[in-house]
């Protein structure tokens, strides 16, 4: 980094003098420290005209990683070793996973090289956010980071830094430890000695949140002033009471081929903000009962091909609606004629096989998927002024079961599908894990409840690695309700069919 003022500019790793002073600060550095990380930004977004030049026919991303692959052989780890032979490098990733080939960072052949990768889990604000980052992201990356470099994922790293609500900071230190990172990195001591502010006390405090800020806020004897630093320091004692008790993460097996980005860049964690644990591979998870795919999983060439053999093994796959777009003619061709078409719907109104209409206050807007009657199935629907349009929806094929789920035109609007909409889709992504997630939405919280897939296993204690380990009761404003929803939870679980399990009959 040359300037972080000047948007955030880095080097230029085309000009000679540049890596020289590269090699300068990392010879410094390794001669001083047995331990060298390299913070987020060992990228570069240098245009000058000698970029442009060198770049020649090739893309940004394939010049960029070609040549930060060669300066991290030849500028950083060489040069370290030549003055530190044990020296460990280790190279810390930013949260924006989804464009690093486009800056240079290859998630392919860099954690070859170093000796750790890092994981940047900071996803601050979710809702005034430029960057589509969600909450959940600080559990999914540390994941997706260790299927990458299994066993050499230092940790999960963490800042204060455009929180609106303390919350915020709070819940990415949770997330971060519940994805099992071996280690967490508070960034920065400036940061952590801020004083709190008064809008760090969110309006929903005081309903019962497992964040108490009123409790960590309270004046300590002998200090100024209450810190960020109390807000980690709380955050991390309530969640040390749990950390012991986590087992192995699992969860709905995803793949992003690497240097993939698509126009459903990010949506894996609107996915888990509704419930769907995911676990989000570099390479396609063969073994796998069900493979979820988004638009970015199209950047595989062969992808229909391993999509067709999933499913004549009578394993099953879910594609999204932009995966659909994103591959069409293969799609049409290869797996089922069903078409990504340029309509789109605003509606707000659904309906399914198992769980009736349910309607929203406002709409939200969809594409609209074209598929043959008689060919493959909506098993839940969208309706608006007469006409249907596919949600979820269902394709036999081979021994195994294809599901297309429709997304929303903006992916926020996912969190805004009625309960039973989401459960059944719930329960479709998970059928293949011990627990799934099933819940509901009010005007003042959202509620979620771990279910048992079936009575048989009810004998062991259902636990999914991205749960909660707040008391259910502390988990929405009041605890009566709360108790009342569970006993409906029960009774809705009993009566919500096994969609696509078998093939619907008309
Ligand atoms: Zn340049």
């Amino acid at each position: 980094m040359r300037n972080e003022r000047n948007l955030f500019e880095t080097f230029c790793y085309t000009k000679p003098d540049h890596r020289a002073k590269v090699r300068e600060i990392i010879e410094v550095s390794a001669r001083n420290f047995d331990e060298v990380i390299l913070d987020d930004f060992f990228f570069t977004s240098c245009k000058c005209a000698d970029c442009v030049r060198a770049k020649g026919d090739r893309s940004w991303a394939e010049y960029r990683m070609a040549l930060l692959t060669e300066v991290s052989q030849r500028d950083i780890i060489a040069t370290a070793r030549a003055v530190n032979p044990h020296v460990k490098l280790t190279i810390k990733y930013p949260n924006w996973y989804e464009h690093f080939h486009g800056m240079g960072y290859s998630l392919e052949a860099q954690p070859k090289l170093f000796d750790f990768i890092y994981t940047g889990t900071e996803t601050r604000d979710s809702v005034y956010n430029h960057q589509h980052l969600q909450p959940y992201q600080s559990y999914q990356q540390i994941r997706y980071f260790e299927n990458i470099a299994p066993g050499r994922n230092g940790g999960g790293w963490v800042d204060t830094a455009n929180r609106l609500v303390a919350d915020r900071y709070a819940e990415q230190l949770w997330l971060t430890l519940f994805a099992k990172a071996p280690e967490i990195m508070l960034f920065a001591l400036h940061e952590l000695i801020e004083p709190l502010r008064a809008e760090d006390r969110a309006p929903w405090q005081g309903q019962g949140t497992s964040f108490d800020y009123d409790a960590i806020a309270k004046p300590i004897d002998g200090l100024r002033e209450t810190t960020l630093a109390r807000v980690a320091g709380a955050s991390l004692e309530l969640a040390d009471r749990y950390l012991g008790k986590l087992g192995r993460p699992v969860g709905i097996a995803s793949y992003r081929p690497y240097h993939s980005s698509s126009d459903e860049d990010f949506l894996h964690n609107y996915l888990g903000g509704v419930g769907l644990p995911i676990d989000l591979h570099p390479e396609f998870p063969a073994d796998a009962p069900l493979v979820l795919l988004t638009a970015g999983a199209a950047h595989d060439p062969d992808i229909i091909s391993k999509i067709q053999k999933h499913l004549v093994a009578g394993r099953d796959v879910i594609v999204t609606s932009g995966f659909v777009r994103a591959t069409q003619e293969r799609f049409r061709r290869d797996l089922a004629d069903i078409t990504y078409t340029d309509h789109k719907a605003l509606t707000r109104e659904f309906w399914g096989y198992g769980i009736g209409k349910h309607k929203l206050e406002r709409d939200i807007l969809i594409p609209e998927l074209r598929y043959n009657t008689n060919d493959s199935w909506e098993l839940i629907a969208s309706m608006t002024h007469g006409l249907g349009y596919p949600l979820l929806h269902y394709v036999p094929y081979g021994e195994g079961r294809l599901y297309v789920l429709t997304m929303p035109e903006n992916f926020g609007d996912l969190y805004e599908l009625p309960a039973p909409v989401l459960d059944a889709i719930r329960q479709t992504a998970s059928k293949s894990l011990f627990a799934r997630l099933q819940g509901r939405r009010s005007s003042r919280c959202s509620s979620t409840t771990i279910a048992p897939r079936s009575c048989s296993r009810s004998a062991t204690k259902p636990r999914t690695s991205a749960s909660s380990p707040i008391p259910r009761s502390r988990r929405c404003a009041t605890r009566s309700p709360a108790r009342k929803f569970r006993a409906r939870s029960r009774k809705a679980r009993a009566s919500l069919p096994e969609i696509g399990w078998s093939s619907p009959r008309r």
